[in-house]
């Protein structure tokens, strides 16, 4: 196959350095085994996320220039809402801090206590939100995304079947909205296809209930549409995400994925009334309605990231680069997540250290091992993400225990991909030495962020 090479020049470049292994060893140890809690100084290539890590185009910073910081009425803003309405075709818009923002609007405004949320696999700040409101988050995603192997192109479908047992055990009238991702972060960044979305509105037409969707990647999920769905492949991503967003009331998002800049996000939607709540409870949690927690400059940067992200070449060069680490790791005999998603590549830590039980934490004692190998940040997503349950106390035990290779938009080159692959090559070959961990501090909630560890024996000696 014909290469595809990044569709962009560097400019401007920041050094990274690769610590010893002694010294990262240490830095290890000093961050209590927690990838979250490493100085950014001490990795050599920085997977942990990729929000808010992109690299922005001259066009971008050149448009920071021209942010207007006027408290009220900004310029930058009326770019942003008009960027948001040509893009994603909603209405109305207030800008928020980040995606959380977003989401705790939308959760104070729709959700009561006793209200049930559906949705397609849950996400760490969504359902806190929700929770927080009395609500409770309820699983509707298809089978096929809980399975590691399945090889379905949309892994990331609302089951319709259970959507509609949902309905009909609670009620229309307890379920404020069902929430839609797209794509679906913890189940490996998989998408939905257009037949779905389709097929949810309608359903919730029928009832009554508003559809919300979580469109922090909705661009990568537009080129899957393309690349899988019937019909689609002749259609812009730009199109495609048009019409996606056309079978929604409106959408949280997170800014800092999908439109190419560091921080920021939105609250869109079609509706009047909507648009009403959200500025009555934006300006007491993030600020005017005209800023919502952002500066002028960061409003610019996300009105310009808006066009860039739905470019043709910059998405599939994009999802190529996250495949073609995917498929590095395949060589090596690695068992992942696949398909491989939009925008990380998700290696399956109970096929990785069968020996290890999920009280030992499997991926995150990979990810620690990872960073002790090669200076390669990864994150979990495991039990320890998954948290308590609030009711009972006890551990989730999510089915998918994975360490997430995230990747930056824009910013490594392939080969950062082939020093990746090697080093996790090398941690597989040597896996029957790698021990657990064990939990010493355990914050209250989002525990994967602050929790600390250490080895129930020597980490890894490879
Ligand atoms: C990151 C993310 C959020 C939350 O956004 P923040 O900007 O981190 O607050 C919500 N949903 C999904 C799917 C995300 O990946």
């Amino acid at each position: 196959m014909r290469p595809i090479a990044e569709p962009y020049k560097v400019k401007t470049v920041e050094p990274i350095r690769l610590l010893t292994r002694a010294e990262r060893e240490r830095a290890m140890a000093a961050a209590g085994y927690n990838t979250f809690l490493l100085k950014s100084e001490d990795v050599y290539i920085d997977l942990l996320t990729d929000s808010g890590t992109n690299a922005m185009s001259d066009r971008q910073w050149a448009a920071m220039m021209m942010g207007d910081e006027a408290y009220a009425g900004a310029r930058s803003f009326f770019k942003m809402e008009s960027a948001v309405r040509e893009i994603y075709g909603f209405n109305y818009m207030v800008p928020t801090h980040q995606g959380r923002g977003a989401e705790h609007l939308i959760s104070r405004i729709l959700i009561r206590p006793g209200h049930v949320i559906p949705g397609n696999m849950y996400f760490t700040t969504t359902r806190v939100h929700q929770e927080l409101q009395g609500g409770t988050f309820i699983d509707v995603v298809i089978d096929e995304a809980h399975d590691p192997l399945s090889q379905h192109p949309f892994k990331g479908n609302v089951d319709i079947y259970k959507l509609t047992e949902v309905i009909e055990k609670h009620g229309a009238e307890n379920i404020p909205y069902v929430n839609v991702a797209c794509t679906v972060n913890l189940a490996g960044g998989q998408p939905v296809s257009m037949t779905n979305l389709k097929a949810v509105r309608e359903l919730c037409d029928t009832f009554g209930i508003r559809v919300w969707c979580d469109a922090t990647r909705a661009v990568e999920n537009a080129f899957f549409i393309k690349e899988r769905e019937h019909g689609y492949a002749d259609k812009s991503v730009r199109s495609i995400l048009l019409e996606m967003m056309s079978h929604f009331d409106g959408c949280t998002m997170s800014a800092k994925k999908d439109c190419l800049v560091n921080i920021g996000g939105f609250l869109a939607m079609n509706d009047e009334s909507m648009l009403q709540a959200a500025r009555e409870q934006v300006v007491i949690f993030e600020g005017m309605p005209t800023y919502g927690g952002l500066a002028g400059r960061d409003m610019e940067a996300i009105a310009r990231g808006i066009f860039e992200m739905v470019d043709d070449a910059y998405i599939r060069h994009r999802i190529h680069q996250v495949r073609y680490l995917g498929s590095q790791l395949m060589n090596h005999g690695i068992p992942v997540v696949t398909p491989i998603g939009g925008h990380a590549v998700f290696l399956d830590a109970k096929r990785f250290l069968p020996h290890l039980t999920q009280e030992d934490y499997p991926a995150q004692t990979l990810a620690a091992a990872l960073y002790i190998d090669s200076g390669v940040r990864a994150m979990e997503r495991g039990v320890v993400s998954a948290g308590r349950d609030p009711h009972t106390g006890t551990n989730r035990k999510p089915s998918l225990e994975l360490v997430r290779l995230t990747i930056p938009r824009r910013v490594y080159s392939d080969r950062h991909m082939d020093v990746v692959a090697w080093s996790v090559g090398e941690l597989f070959r040597h896996r029957e030495d790698i021990a657990g961990l064990r939990m010493t501090y355990e914050p209250p909630a989002l525990r994967f962020f602050t929790a600390r560890f250490e080895p129930v024996s020597v980490l890894v000696a490879v």
